[in-house]
């Protein structure tokens, strides 16, 4: 299945985020030696007990979830944040990230789904969080796109729905705060159900666990 998705992606361009949450390093080697570089968790200290025992080169990122008290775990080699919700957590980042001398990638976790979901900024609070005069301050962060994800249902429909919305809020804050900034490019959206919409309405990374790793417990 992971070599069907990757030459999938591949005629796209679209980059593989291989999400290893709860799965062993062995499995995750196993998946590293068919030549999966960038591997995706959403617990910090997961993320830093794995990184320690597996290969240098893989490029970790955390796709869930994230506490400001955790970020210490990841800030010294974590390549890309997906889930940054709030204003303070990212002023956190921004700290722990000077303290290591180094600027994190991150992205903006954006509300997208219909049902009540517990997580990502509406579009109002991204763009009042870009607005802030602090923001520019923060040089120990970058921004490089925007993460969403859809509703967990059957309705294609509603999902490709809330992709195009995405897409749609990507365009809207790329015009008003990055225009001139090449590394705000990427829209990382779906998962193993629905990761063909997601490309087709313009996803450049997707998060792909179960379909790779099998089902977790
Ligand atoms: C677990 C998880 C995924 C992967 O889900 P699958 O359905 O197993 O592909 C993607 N994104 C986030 C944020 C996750 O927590």
């Amino acid at each position: 299945m992971y070599e069907k998705i990757v030459a999938e992606l591949d005629d796209k361009k679209v980059k593989l985020v291989a999400v290893s949450k709860t799965k062993p390093p062995e499995m995750i080697h196993t998946v590293y030696d068919k030549g999966q570089r960038i591997f995706g968790e959403n617990r910090a200290r997961e993320l830093r007990d794995k990184h320690e025992v597996l290969p240098d080169d893989i490029e970790w990122h955390m796709i869930g979830h994230l506490q400001k008290n955790k970020v210490k775990y990841i800030a010294p080699f974590v390549n890309l944040i997906h889930s940054v919700d709030n204003k303070a957590l990212l002023k956190t980042i921004n700290k722990e990230a000077a303290k290591n001398d180094r600027v994190i990638p991150v992205l903006l976790q954006i509300k997208i789904a219909e049902e009540e979901s517990k997580y990502g900024l509406s579009i109002e609070d991204a763009r009042g969080i870009l607005s802030l005069p602090e923001f520019s301050e923060w040089k120990n962060i970058e921004v490089y796109g925007v993460m969403g994800m859809a509703t967990f249902t059957d309705d294609m429909d509603q999902v490709r729905r809330e992709f195009k919305t995405l897409k749609e809020y990507f365009d809207q804050l790329k015009a008003e705060f990055f225009s001139e900034d090449k590394s705000f490019q990427e829209i990382s959206m779906g998962m193993s159900g629905d990761y063909l919409i997601a490309i087709e309405e313009g996803a450049t990374m997707v998060r792909i666990g179960s379909l790779i790793f099998g089902a977790r417990n």
